[in-house]
């Protein structure tokens, strides 16, 4: 393993709370930094590394980690909690955007695969290359697809295309989260520029957890966009973020 570092927020076990594995227990690793700023966002504490990356063990303890954290350290962090419990057979990449750190995980990811766990990777979908780095190394992409309507500084839906085409070598699904200020028009000029490349994708619509301003669309909308989903994308599921309802992280 080489001495890469890289600044990580938080390494814990919990249930995924998003998504098509929606439930599955997982190891998370939380790592710090975004280049996006989206309205919605529940986990603007990561877009800053602290000083020490908190490892939350099991029975309650907790250690700290100073930051960046070594390769070797973030690996033994994340076999020290799933070894303590066989019900952990997957580690969600997670951030903040991970792929800010593709470098990092494309060593990452190898070292954890080798003891036997799956890799799941959740990002916002829009860095193409960065994921080519580490595809080769990740089991499931959980990507975003970040509605205009949603973003303060929203990105080409062309450069999302592009991430979609390499996301489908994985066992890939794309989460639209949706908000009040998403229309049915939107919506389906987003669907048509992203045209070929999520055809095979299946898609969750995740309404957004109500935060601040922001506010899920009334369900008669939220029917038209799942129905509209369904003619775009390999599949359409409507799931909220399950971990805010259990009230776990
Ligand atoms: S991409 Fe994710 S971490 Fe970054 S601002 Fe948006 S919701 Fe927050």
């Amino acid at each position: 393993m080489s001495g890469a570092r890289a600044p990580l927020v938080e390494v814990f076990a919990s249930c995924q709370g998003e998504g098509m594995q929606v439930g599955a227990p997982q190891v998370f690793v939380r790592f710090a930094g975004c280049d996006l700023q989206c309205g919605y966002c529940d986990t603007a504490y990561a877009r800053a590394a602290p000083e020490q990356c908190a490892v939350f063990l099991p029975g309650g303890d907790e250690k700290r980690l100073p930051n960046p954290v070594s390769l070797q350290t973030a690996v033994n962090a994340i076999c020290e909690l799933a070894d303590a419990d066989p019900m952990l057979k997957s580690v969600a990449l997670t951030g903040g955007e991970p792929l800010l750190h593709a470098d990092y995980i494309a060593e990452l990811a190898p070292e954890i695969a080798r003891r036997g766990l799956r890799i799941y990777l959740e990002t916002a979908g829009h860095l193409p290359a960065q994921l080519e780095m580490v595809i080769s190394a990740v089991d499931t992409v959980s990507g975003d697809i970040k509605l205009h309507e949603t973003m303060e500084t929203p990105v080409a839906y062309e450069l999302m295309a592009e991430f979609w085409r390499v996301a489908v070598r994985t066992d890939a699904f794309a989460k639209v989260v949706v908000t009040d200020r998403v229309s049915l028009d939107g919506f389906r000029r987003a669907c048509a520029a992203l045209g070929a490349s999520i055809r095979m994708v299946p898609v969750v619509l995740q309404p957004v957890t109500p935060t601040g301003q922001v506010r899920p669309p009334a369900p008669e909308m939220l029917w038209l966009l799942a129905r509209e989903a369904d003619r775009w994308f390999g599949g359409v599921r409507v799931v909220p973020q399950c971990h805010r309802l259990m009230g776990v992280r």
